[in-house]
């Protein structure tokens, strides 16, 4: 057990009703929803039900509800499969329809972004929109960046790294107004906020069991009704025909319980994780001098802290934090490990040095402000080490060279 969990926004504990409910499928509760006896008839009924909770949080249809393996299944199927279905119909490289172009953001999880780069060698155009220096797209650059032959807009609700949540209801109206599929990648979103996938003009919504305290391995693809979107997985009848293999039957009843639990007492759950984050944000950007703050400060997730401490290197920190029993991470767990400076810090226009420094601390309902006080006092002295041994530190102490400008401070 690590004395301090803050990396949320990599995995979240499995709650122990999400464990409880699981139970039963890991044991007697065997079947295979697809049979025709009393113990298939249960599985596949448990799956319905699993299915009916999370149409419920987001104001959908059952049917629009595809269980896939996660997140990274989810968005893959959404991008490929619009394209395929594109590159059907009939009207298809007529007029001013080229080849298929796709509208996405330079801030997207690499499931997006290199399913996208995917296609650009099969031949599709996609645009990479910017963000500004708290991580927004702009919706009027959206809109001009539309053209005749654009097939998908895929912009995610809420960035994994710097938590900033996106104008997703102008990006479904620009997008319903110009006849354009809107996909969006939720699955830092989903169970954190409330996401009523009709009012907000949403086509296609992915999201992942494991960031909402439920298992790994499973999560959905929600589906408007009319949107036909080809099959992604080939075989048997699953899921409708679209996503065949044995169900995750331990996964769905997981998830089904993760997303009622999420969304009873939703407000009151992010509003205890907001004011640890806003405490966290306050003491660090005080007590730490050359710290700042990444991301928005009003269109952020409720869990999400994303610093940058001058004169370090972020790797080096979570080092240091790790033997005092205290979780977190530099960039997106995905690119942990690489000495590339995270894209999304990049694009938002942070230079390299300042991005190598980053902290990424994001916080769960189940922390407590003792842990941030915990977490503060550790943060100070493991910064202040790195510093002693840091040339370029030196450097600027002995007044041979001035710190870069510095964004937000409270
Ligand atoms: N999209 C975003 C925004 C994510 O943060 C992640 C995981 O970190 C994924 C997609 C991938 O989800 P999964 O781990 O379920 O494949």
């Amino acid at each position: 057990m690590p004395g301090i969990y803050l990396d949320h926004a990599a995995t979240t504990p499995v709650r122990p009703e999400v464990r409880e409910a699981m139970l039963p499928y890991l044991k007697e509760q065997y079947g295979n929803p697809s049979g025709l006896y009393q113990l298939a008839v249960e599985a596949e009924e448990a799956m319905e039900a699993a299915r009916k909770t999370i149409a419920a949080t987001l104001g959908c249809e059952t049917e629009e509800i595809y269980f896939t393996s996660g997140g990274t299944e989810s968005d893959n199927w959404a991008i490929k499969s619009a394209v395929e279905a594109a590159k059907k119909r009939e009207d298809f490289g007529t007029g001013g329809h080229r080849c298929c172009h796709i509208i996405t953001t330079q801030i997207e999880h690499h499931a997006v972004l290199h399913t996208c780069r995917a296609l650009e060698e099969e031949g599709c155009e996609v645009t990479y929109l910017r963000v500004n220096e708290m991580g927004q797209i702009s919706v009027r650059e959206l809109e001009k960046a539309i053209r005749p032959d654009t097939v998908l807009i895929s912009v995610m609700t809420a960035n994994n790294e710097v938590g900033t949540i996106q104008p997703v209801r102008e990006i479904g109206k620009i997008a319903r107004r110009h006849h354009i599929l809107f996909h969006t990648d939720a699955v830092q979103a989903y169970g954190h906020l409330p996401l009523p996938v009709k009012r907000l003009g949403i086509d296609m919504m992915s999201a992942s069991g494991h960031k909402c305290n439920g298992p790994k391995g499973i999560g959905f693809l929600y589906v408007r009704k009319g949107v036909d979107l080809p099959p992604f997985i080939h075989g048997g009848g699953q899921e409708r025909g679209k996503r065949a293999g044995t169900e995750n039957m331990p996964g769905i009843v997981g998830l089904g319980m993760a997303a009622r639990l999420a969304h009873t007492k939703m407000a009151y759950r992010e509003k205890k994780t907001a004011a640890m984050r806003d405490y966290l944000i306050r003491r660090l950007l005080n007590e730490v001098p050359f710290a700042r703050l990444n991301g928005s400060l009003r269109y952020r997730l409720a869990g999400n802290c994303n610093i940058s401490f001058q004169f370090i290197e972020g790797a080096a920190l979570l080092v240091l934090l790790d033997e005092e029993g205290i979780c977190a991470a530099a960039g997106s767990a995905c690119s942990t490990g690489s000495k590339e400076p995270s894209h999304v810090l990049k694009a938002m226009g942070l230079p390299d040095n300042i991005a190598h420094g980053t902290l990424r601390l994001t916080i769960g309902y189940q922390n407590t402000m003792e842990e941030m006080d915990r977490a503060v006092e550790c943060i100070k002295k493991c910064v202040a080490r790195l510093r002693q041994n840091s040339p370029e530190f030196e450097d600027y102490m002995s007044g041979r060279k001035m710190p870069l400008s510095f964004g937000i401070r409270l």
